[in-house]
């Protein structure tokens, strides 16, 4: 069995509360870090630990943290961002259900070493049995003496609240989430100044994600240098993958990063293989906002290396034949998914989801989305396909925020990897919307796995 950090005591009847929790060593974190700890300790543990944004980008989280401004006088502010939208991604959701202890510990680890007396957990408006969750895990905690004034007699002060979202997907989006925690419409802020410097309330603001927040918990614990042992190169730690589609075994698993992908979605012990026993046709491996990569190119690298869960290896071949981790959202399409029918689906989303605030975002989502109803419907051009790549390059980079990358990329990659079924529809027409596809692209498990 893979190594387990967040996930240890889930099977533990009674583990959501504070009581059974805490029987598990829970807040040892709190205890070790406001007990023995300086703030700049946590912050170095966490550096040396590795870890990384497990939000989407993946940017080292001991270095932003080190990136917050400490003016005198004006608050600090960590934020967790819980507006868990990414389509595929259900991973926080489930941490925070089972587990919301390990959150509230995350969080006052976290505070302390930022500086922060005040903290916020930016929930999706949606999830109110999780709001509801939390809430009761912060009085929990209260109760214990673990928040509000001076906490286990250290001198340290925290108040920790829960904000429910707008229910909106680009309130995901950092800037737009502080936004909406202002009680204004979620739309994202152009960047410098970086939340670091002004951030909610224009004053100095860390926002990470749930996930992120919860592994500084076995980090304290074990120190940043235990933690680094865990996984490769510069992907160190474990990470919580949310598995979907047309596999076996959905669920949320966490893994040690540097688990090979085909042993991912083969072996037992996580999706257990491809449904109903088809082949394996494409995979979006972090989340709907990444490039879908197609058999071949998930399970191996362009060199013939096994393509591994890990940052660099899922990127490795950039955009032409690489992918990202992203939010850890993995997606399997099996032999007779329709990717042109999946593409248009993915980007109604994001021309929904488009706070309109610039124009290629607002305008290309909705012509890539126009375009692609036609082309699945039947009533395509080839010259429609060649058009889609043209707005997709005129969308990404051009955008204030990262949604219109996430919009541009899968219809991008979908074309690069399979024009031929964007041609088949043009060619076939109303038959394309009732034909099993892409009989080119399936792939068998490259090797056996044990
Ligand atoms: Fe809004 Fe899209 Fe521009 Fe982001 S990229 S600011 S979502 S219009």
């Amino acid at each position: 069995m893979a190594r387990k950090l967040l996930l240890t005591h889930i099977d533990v009847p009674g583990i959501q509360t504070f009581e059974v929790y805490r029987q598990k060593g829970g807040y040892r974190a709190v205890e070790k870090a406001l007990k023995t700890l300086t703030p700049d300790d946590v912050v170095e543990e966490v550096k040396k630990s590795g870890l990384r944004g497990r939000g989407g980008a993946g940017f080292p989280t001991g270095m932003k943290w080190s990136f917050l401004a400490k003016p005198e006088g004006v608050p600090r502010y960590l934020v967790c961002n819980a507006d868990e939208s990414e389509p595929g991604t259900f991973k926080d959701r489930f941490l925070m259900t089972h587990i919301p202890h390990a959150l509230i510990e995350g969080m006052i680890v976290s505070s302390y070493a930022l500086g922060a007396n005040t903290s916020y957990i930016y929930v999706r408006g949606e999830m109110m049995p999780q709001i509801r969750i939390l809430e009761r895990a912060i009085a929990e905690a209260k109760n214990a003496g673990f928040l509000g004034k001076n906490i286990l007699g250290s001198g340290y002060d925290l108040e920790l609240y829960v904000q429910p979202g707008g229910g909106a997907y680009i309130c995901g989006e950092e800037t737009a989430l502080l936004e909406s925690l202002e009680g204004k419409r979620g739309n994202p802020r152009i960047k410098p100044p970086f939340p670091a410097v002004s951030g909610l309330y224009n004053c100095p603001t860390v926002v990470n994600n749930v996930e992120s927040i919860a592994a500084t918990v076995p980090i304290i614990n074990d120190g940043g240098e235990e933690y680094a042992k865990i996984g490769i190169e510069r992907s160190t730690g474990t990470k919580l993958i949310s598995a979907g589609g047309n596999i076996n075994k959905p669920g949320v698993y966490e893994i040690e990063l540097g688990l090979p992908v085909e042993e991912f979605i083969y072996s037992d012990e996580y999706c257990g293989g491809i449904a109903g026993g088809k082949r394996l046709k494409a995979v979006v491996a972090g989340g709907s906002s990444v490039p879908i990569l197609p058999a071949n190119l998930i399970l191996k690298t362009l060199k013939g290396d096994s393509r591994l869960m890990t940052y660099e290896s899922l990127a490795d071949g950039g955009f032409q034949s690489g992918t990202m981790l992203g939010s850890g959202g993995f997606i399997v399409f099996d032999e007779d998914q329709c990717i042109v029918r999946n593409t248009w689906n993915f980007t109604r989303f994001y021309h929904h989801e488009s706070c309109g605030q610039c124009s290629p975002c607002r305008e290309g989502t909705g012509w890539m989305e126009k375009v692609l109803h036609k082309i699945e419907h039947g009533h395509g051009a080839f010259s429609d396909i060649d058009l889609l790549v043209d707005v997709s390059k005129k969308i990404e980079g051009n955008t204030i925020c990262p949604l219109g990358d996430a919009a541009a990329w899968p219809v991008a990659s979908a074309i690069r990897h399979f024009r031929d079924e964007f041609e088949w529809h043009v060619t076939h027409g109303q038959e394309a919307q009732t034909r099993n596809y892409g009989l080119a692209h399936y792939a068998d498990p490259l090797e056996p796995v044990a």
